[in-house]
């Protein structure tokens, strides 16, 4: 998502990489879940993060639809997201006790909270927001050992790829406003990232950069 926001107001001013201390680390968030609250269809899953939901839950994205995820317009794109319970307003995946039930394999945003991107020349870097999480007793920990993936330089590469893949389809799409151009864009795109299973014993990384490659020689063969 394209969001403009003055990061001077919403976070403490400093850029951070993947091996940067930050003090992100809320200590188990022991008696919060603020942030599995209230988050409407916010938390927007990538094809890694429904990669790591479907072997986790041992579920397809078709099962996975059946009240776990539903799919809505994000700046033009059809992307999933996770379904809140609505009565309490709260993530479906947040236990009894209050605690994440899928907390190896939660989604990119879950996991980065509250830390956030900013993407500048072709990179991005991480930012500390300081408004959003309530602890005020947090310890520094390595930016990569907060989020906490294996393959960090490939899951970063994947992060900058897809971002900057997303925003130049929905660049397409606000400057193509054909209905079927832009249905039939978003089918495949639906098809090719999230409905085709990953298989689970082979690099996610090389199979999503094959479907990247697949995805933009399409999305050219439109645009001729
Ligand atoms: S997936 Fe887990 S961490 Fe993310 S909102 Fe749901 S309960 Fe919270
Ligand atoms: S607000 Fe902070 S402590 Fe509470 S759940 Fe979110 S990250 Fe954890």
């Amino acid at each position: 998502m394209i969001r403009e926001v003055d990061l001077d107001e919403i976070s403490d001013g400093k850029r951070y990489h993947a091996n940067d201390l930050v003090k992100a680390d809320c200590n188990d968030c022991i008696n919060c879940n603020e942030c599995c609250t209230g988050m409407g269809n916010s938390i927007i899953l990538d094809p890694y993060d429904i990669a790591l939901l479907s072997s986790g839950l041992e579920l397809s994205f078709e099962h996975l639809m059946n009240g776990k995820i539903e799919l809505n317009l994000v700046d033009g794109l059809i992307l999933p997201n996770l379904v809140m319970d609505s009565e309490r307003e709260q993530c479906l995946f947040l236990n009894q006790q209050g605690r994440c039930s899928i907390h190896a394999f939660r989604p990119g945003i879950c996991r980065l909270f509250p830390l956030g991107r900013v993407y500048e020349n072709n990179s991005f870097q991480y930012f500390l927001q300081t408004k959003e999480c309530r602890k005020t007793n947090r310890t520094k920990i390595k930016v990569k050992k907060w989020i906490g993936l294996p393959n960090f330089r490939d899951y970063e590469s994947f992060v900058l790829h897809w971002h900057d893949f997303l925003l130049e389809v929905q660049r397409i799409i606000r400057e193509h406003a054909e209905a079927a151009y832009v249905k039939n864009l978003n089918l495949y795109l639906l098809k090719l990232f999230y409905q085709t299973r990953y298989e689970a014993d082979s690099d996610f990384f090389s199979q999503f950069d094959q479907r990247l490659s697949m995805a933009k020689d399409y999305v050219g063969s439109l645009s001729e």
